[in-house]
């Protein structure tokens, strides 16, 4: 028995098993619930479709729990109603959706937030911010009553973090496109919410500078290390599920408790110890 039994939905944005999707994933197919992935679709000239390869061997793991495998550029509004259509097709309703999508140009990671080009603050907004509020609307007519959205977000989207730049703009309004949301699938007893996670070693965390921020964490978060993937596939897992029922809206920081700091405090003690 697994508190998932029954419960069917969408997992969007698995790259591979580093993937927060697929830390979230796993957590919930090992409690029984039944999910379908996406995959970016691969070009057409690539024989080998490696963007589906690299999803499918972790979803090759569950056959009992993985439904199906479709592509999906939520920069178009076919790929998305194609496969609301398919969940519609094989669940009727769903019971959770999980969005896990971000992307900017490495260019425009790189560079100052103050020289962010047009077009890369458009794309970048467009595929981590605005996707969830299509998503959430082709959804709309499948959630069932009691279901679950999710997003991921991280705090530079709540403060300044440099080097996380344009990501941190994308990330605030995607905060608050999730509280709207939240307000316009609310009557239906849709719940929407997003989970702030400390930094993980992923494929989009690599881009976004993990690995200096990870040891930052290790010295400032109250709890002294960082949190694992297991951890934020728990938590992610739980505000899918029924047991998170009176929570909308809301931002949940799986981050050792490092948002809460006002200062770097024991990081302190490396300078006071300083000769
Ligand atoms: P990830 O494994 O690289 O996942 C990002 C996913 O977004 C990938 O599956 C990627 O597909 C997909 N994606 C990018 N552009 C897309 C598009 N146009 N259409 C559909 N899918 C697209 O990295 P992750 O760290 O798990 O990231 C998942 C989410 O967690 C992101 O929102 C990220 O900002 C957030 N987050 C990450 C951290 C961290 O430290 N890693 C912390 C807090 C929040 P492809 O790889 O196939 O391109």
């Amino acid at each position: 028995m697994g508190y998932f039994d029954g419960k069917k939905g969408l997992i969007l944005g698995v790259a591979n098993d580093r993937s927060i999707a697929w830390a979230v994933a796993r957590e919930i197919m090992q409690q029984g619930g039944v999910c379908g992935f996406s995959h970016l679709p691969d070009k057409p000239e690539d024989e080998k479709r490696k963007n589906r390869r690299r999803v499918s061997q972790c979803t090759d793991q569950f056959p009992d729990h993985v439904r199906f495998l479709e592509p999906l550029d939520v920069g178009k509004d076919a790929d998305i109603a194609a496969i609301m259509d398919k969940a519609a097709a094989e669940f009727g309703q769903i019971d959770f959706l999980l969005h896990s999508i971000a992307f900017a140009s490495l260019d425009d990671l790189r560079r100052d937030t103050i020289e962010t080009s047009r077009e890369g603050f458009k794309m970048a907004m467009e595929i981590s911010a605005y996707s969830l509020v299509a998503v959430a609307n082709a959804a709309r007519k499948i959630l069932r009553p009691g279901a679950s959205v999710l997003t991921m977000t991280y705090f530079g989207g709540e403060k300044c973090v440099p080097g996380y730049n344009v990501m941190g703009i994308c990330k605030a309004a995607l905060e608050a496109a999730m509280r709207y949301l939240a307000y316009d699938l609310g009557p239906q007893g849709v719940r929407v919410n997003a989970l702030s996670a400390g930094p993980l070693k992923t494929l989009a965390g690599s881009a976004a500078g993990v690995g200096e921020m990870q040891d930052l964490y290790e010295q400032i978060a109250p709890l002294g290390r960082n949190v694992t993937h297991e951890e934020v596939g728990r938590t992610g897992a739980w505000l899918l599920s029924s047991f998170s029922d009176g929570i909308t809206a809301e931002v949940v920081h799986v981050d050792g408790g490092y948002n809460a700091m006002g200062s770097p405090g024991r990081m302190l003690d490396r300078f006071k110890a300083a000769p």
